[in-house]
């Protein structure tokens, strides 16, 4: 007895066996039942989706001897010989094979010809996209003027390659991947009719290795069933695939999250000498952190069906979103360079080694805190960007408080943030300073910017003080220079209350002139604004000049960016 694969012998026969695509059916059923035929059809999509069987049950259904509808009854002989491969008046071409012109206007010479048994002469031709242009124009001819007993049904993995000519004469269908849950119902749904047991974790491997093609999954089903003819085990089918349990992967990601170098190197070389294929590992490492990552954005996102997803959660809980995000980036770089790592072992643990090496450069708050941005002093923190860019945190120690606009309604608490922010408090409050009364107005723009820190105004006058440069200083008299951009700062309220403040720091009344200026260079807010530009680009050049990072970026394909995380 010979074995007929599965994929063959359970090929769907009417659209109602078709597993997925109900979109595809329910249009094109409805156009049968309606009598509404087109006369090209172009069905895309990757590879298993059930394009060529979806051709040939339409084939069938056109040509039924009971007449078109969307259920042919598979009885007559149209049916049968359609179901055997032997209807004279279907003929199916592949592409990939017969892409010369010859080949093709053989066959489309002899559409003009009416169909030998069947109502329609019915043409499959599948990976349509391989055609040479030749044979597209040979088929545009028949397209453009399609005799009435003619049908092309289209088929291709990649309708880009197609001439828009062909195109726009096609009624088109997109083929949805299937998901690995309606795959696994299908293989259930098979194994049952074979009468033969599985594990339901074992058809889950399965249906997730197919990566969305049922002829992939039922392929490797048949190799399930020869090596375990009459149960299939979770076991079996993880060496068969090459692929690791759950349990060693979330082990190694809690290494990972301990930090442990010594427990991740351990897990690896288990991993490495269980001769599991590395590249499936770390895309199994890759699809359990993004459900990590979708466990803590959208909890509900994750099916509750699964003992490993409680584990989920708990990692989900634990592990900062950005790390999470951080390890799944590195995965995904690491599987793509395994090929030209000295040997798949040392990619695979080198990639391990990267996600210990590089810290997301974020405190590491739980994941419902709001996360804060580093502040690096000196040395800049690195960390990698999800999209694989090494990103250089500079963010300078001193920062620029909250928008002019936003502070307008600021409390005096936020204006205490602020002061904060802009310079760390140097001096303790309880620290005496020696006798203000005795000093003078600022001599300089350097003068006015310590005047600002030090007396600490309220918010209102400090985004004015902010915006000033200072111009001239008399005995009781500030002339400032307030830029056109800042006008608004200049009303009497804001004014009054920088007075009062500078008032209240000198211990004596003082004059406050303000005049209007086109631009100004030297306030606070521009002294800062250039300090900081300074200090990124220094702290770029120091990043850039970093043999780590200069390896990472070889190693990884990364790029730098620069960013400033904002507050
Ligand atoms: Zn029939």
């Amino acid at each position: 007895m010979t074995y007929l694969a599965l994929a063959r012998k359970w090929r769907p026969r009417t659209f109602s066996e078709l597993t997925g695509q109900t979109h595809v059916v329910r249009a094109l059923s409805n156009a049968l039942d309606q009598g509404r035929l087109h006369h090209a059809w172009l069905f895309t999509g990757t590879r298993g989706t059930g394009k060529t069987t979806l051709a040939r049950i339409l084939a069938k259904a056109l040509n039924c001897e009971q007449g078109v509808s969307a259920q042919p009854c598979g009885e007559c002989s149209a049916c049968r010989q359609v179901d055997a491969g032997r209807f004279v008046d279907l003929i199916e071409l592949d592409a990939a094979s017969n892409t010369g012109i010859d080949n093709m206007r053989d066959v489309l010479d002899n559409a003009q010809y009416m169909p030998t048994v069947g109502r329609f002469k019915v043409y499959i031709i599948d990976e349509v996209h391989m055609l040479s242009k030749a044979a597209f124009n040979s088929m545009l001819k028949t397209l453009e003027e399609p005799p009435a007993h003619v049908k092309f049904i289209l088929a291709t993995t990649d309708p880009q390659k197609i001439p828009i000519t062909v195109l726009s004469r096609c009624l088109q269908f997109n083929l949805k991947q299937l998901s690995p849950a309606l795959i696994q119902q299908r293989m259930t749904q098979i194994l049952t009719a074979e009468n033969i047991t599985a594990d339901s974790a074992a058809l889950q491997q399965l249906a997730r290795a197919a990566q969305g093609s049922m002829r992939d999954a039922l392929s490797l089903l048949d190799q399930a069933i020869a090596w375990n003819p009459a149960h299939i085990q979770t076991e079996s089918v993880l060496e068969m695939l090459g692929t690791l349990d759950h349990d060693t992967l979330l082990r190694l990601i809690r290494a990972l999250q301990d930090g442990d170098a010594n427990a991740v190197l351990q897990q690896a070389n288990d991993i490495i000498a269980q001769n599991a294929d590395l590249g499936g590992v770390l895309q199994e490492l890759a699809r359990l952190l993004h459900q990590i990552a979708l466990c803590q954005i959208a909890p509900d996102t994750l099916e509750n069906d699964l003992p490993i997803h409680q584990i989920l959660r708990e990692m989900a809980a634990s592990i900062p979103p950005d790390q999470v995000q951080l390890y799944y980036q590195i995965c995904l770089l690491g599987k793509r360079d395994l090929p030209l790592a000295p040997d798949e072992a040392a990619g695979f643990s080198m990639t391990l080694l990267r996600m210990l090496a590089f810290l997301p450069a974020q405190e590491h708050t739980p994941p419902s805190a709001p996360v804060r941005p580093a502040v690096a002093h000196n040395t800049p923190a690195t960390t990698i960007a999800r999209n694989g860019a090494i990103t250089a945190a500079t963010q300078p120690a001193t920062t620029v408080p909250a928008q002019q606009d936003t502070a307008q309604e600021a409390t005096q608490d936020t204006a205490q943030d602020n002061r904060q922010n802009v310079a760390p408090d140097n001096t303790p409050n309880t620290t005496p300073t020696i006798s203000l009364q005795q000093r003078n107005l600022p001599r300089h723009a350097a003068d006015w910017q310590q005047l600002v820190e030090e007396m600490k105004p309220g918010a209102q006058a400090r985004m004015l003080a902010l915006e000033c440069e200072w111009q001239s200083s008399e005995e009781d008299k500030l002339y400032l220079l307030l830029p056109h951009s800042h006008k608004h700062l200049a009303q009497p309220g804001y004014q009054s209350k920088l007075r009062e403040a500078l008032t209240k720091h000198f211990a004596r009344p003082i004059q406050l002139i303000l005049t209007l200026q086109e631009s100004v260079s030297h306030s606070p807010q521009r002294i800062v604004e250039k300090d900081r530009a300074q200090r990124q680009a220094d702290a770029e050049t120091s990043v850039q000049q970093d043999r780590f990072i200069q390896e990472a970026i070889e190693h990884m394909g990364a790029r730098m960016v620069s960013t400033r995380t904002n507050p």
